[in-house]
């Protein structure tokens, strides 16, 4: 008898896996239908004995003290700070777009964040509302650059244009006047020194913790004793897709090993304009291995395949709406992470939502946490 059966070993299953066996020493079994733990976060050594991201490139970064602290107890961390470069009009530039990224496209030597900002404001659209992620683009900087970094990559990336997305899609991209080049803002940016595979595997360690692999939610769902849930997988799945299917955006990854040590300068570069993919990862920039050979990935989207973002737009919240209000109706069964809760969230957001379910969690069933402090002082 387990207490709990948990679908999917990502973030948001390995992290409540963790916290119910160690904090509340309740029995956990966690499974997965693929044949590895991490969600799409899973890094492995391929043939060449490169490390990798089977699932593209993932790069931890978060604002919040509190997040780190709690993954600090399974990794250490390798300092890394993303850069990433746009192949447009056959240079490599910059993006976000920054004071570098002007003055190299357009053959300026502008040297002030004013004289930036000013650029922008006299090619700034103003959109009556700043509503889709066309909105947000053109009403900073203009169309000429939104044509050339957003429109091709978000139609590819999504198989839509941006003017069809919510405006919360490509806001998640800075723009700047300075020439900070860094992908993201976040105080902290880093990578698990061993890798994410080997945090993953530290978090799921525990006597109380049992893991199943190549096993689907339907194979356990009625063979198996347990009190509680927590499900993680698609939340339209759960319900057998009553309501419809929920969309969710799918890749194919193209993974190639080459016979030279460095194929790109940075760690990403993105392709907006015409070629078929989105995006090229070279991941020895990412995890600071010395090696003969280089493994890289190119991103092909698709509608079809393994869901991995769901869709942002308000027609598809509905839908998820209404999949929430069985989901909360249903006793005793806990819906988190990405595809559960149908959030474009990264791994820092679904680490925070899992450890704030547990506290929801903890609370209702009470006092797991008084329970350990009491173990641990008596021991
Ligand atoms: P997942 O990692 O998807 O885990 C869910 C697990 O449930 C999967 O392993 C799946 O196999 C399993 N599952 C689903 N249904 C079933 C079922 N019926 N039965 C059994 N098992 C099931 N975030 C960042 O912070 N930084 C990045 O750089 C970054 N890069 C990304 C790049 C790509 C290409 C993608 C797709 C995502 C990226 N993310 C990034 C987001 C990050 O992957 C997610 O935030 C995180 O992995 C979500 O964790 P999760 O546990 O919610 O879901
Ligand atoms: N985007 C774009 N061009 C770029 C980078 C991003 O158009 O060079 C858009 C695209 O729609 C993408 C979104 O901005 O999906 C968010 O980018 P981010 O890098 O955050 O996406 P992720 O890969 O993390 O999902």
């Amino acid at each position: 008898m387990f207490d709990w059966l948990i679908i999917g070993a990502g973030f948001a299953g390995s992290v409540l896996a963790d916290r119910l066996a160690r904090v509340r020493n309740e029995r956990v079994l966690i499974v997965d239908r693929r044949n590895h733990i991490g969600g799409n976060a899973y890094d492995r050594f391929d043939d060449a004995g490169v490390l990798m991201h089977q699932y593209g490139p993932h790069i931890f970064h978060t604002n919040a003290q509190s997040i780190v602290d709690y993954l600090a107890q399974f990794t250490e961390w390798r300092p890394y700070e993303h850069r990433v470069l746009a192949h447009v009009d056959d240079a490599l530039l910059p993006i976000p777009i920054n004071r570098t990224t002007v003055n190299r496209l357009y053959g300026l030597s502008l040297d002030s964040d004013e004289a930036v900002e000013a650029f922008f404001n006299e090619r700034a659209e103003t959109p009556a509302e700043i509503r889709t992620s066309e909105d947000v683009v053109v009403g900073r900087v203009g169309r000429d650059l939104y044509e050339k970094f957003f429109r091709g990559y978000t139609r590819k990336q999504w198989g839509l244009d941006p003017s069809q997305l919510d405006k919360s899609v490509t806001a998640r991209v800075p723009v700047r006047t300075n020439t900070d080049d860094r992908y993201f803002n976040d105080t902290f940016q880093c990578m698990p020194k061993l890798g994410y595979t080997r945090m993953f595997e530290k978090m799921l360690d525990h006597p109380n913790i049992k893991v199943m692999l190549q096993t689907d939610f339907a194979d356990v769902r009625r063979g198996i004793s347990y009190k509680r849930m927590i499900f993680t997988g698609p939340i339209d799945e759960y319900f057998d897709h009553r309501f419809g299917k929920l969309p969710y955006r799918s890749l194919r990854f193209e993974h190639k090993t080459l016979d030279m040590p460095q194929f790109q300068p940075v760690a990403v570069v993105n392709y907006p304009q015409n070629e078929p993919f989105t995006r090229i990862t070279e991941y020895k920039h990412l995890t600071g291995q010395e090696h003969a050979k280089t493994s890289i990935t190119y991103e092909h989207p698709s509608a079809d395949g393994d869901p991995y973002y769901p869709i942002p737009k308000p027609e598809n919240a509905e839908l998820f709406k209404r999949y929430e209000k069985l989901a909360q109706a249903t006793p005793n069964v806990w819906f988190v992470g990405r595809l559960a809760t149908y959030r474009y969230y990264n791994m820092d957001q679904v680490v925070g939502q899992a450890l704030s379910t547990f506290q929801k969690i903890d609370a209702a069933l009470g006092t797991g946490t008084k329970r350990a402090r009491a173990i641990m002082q008596a021991s």
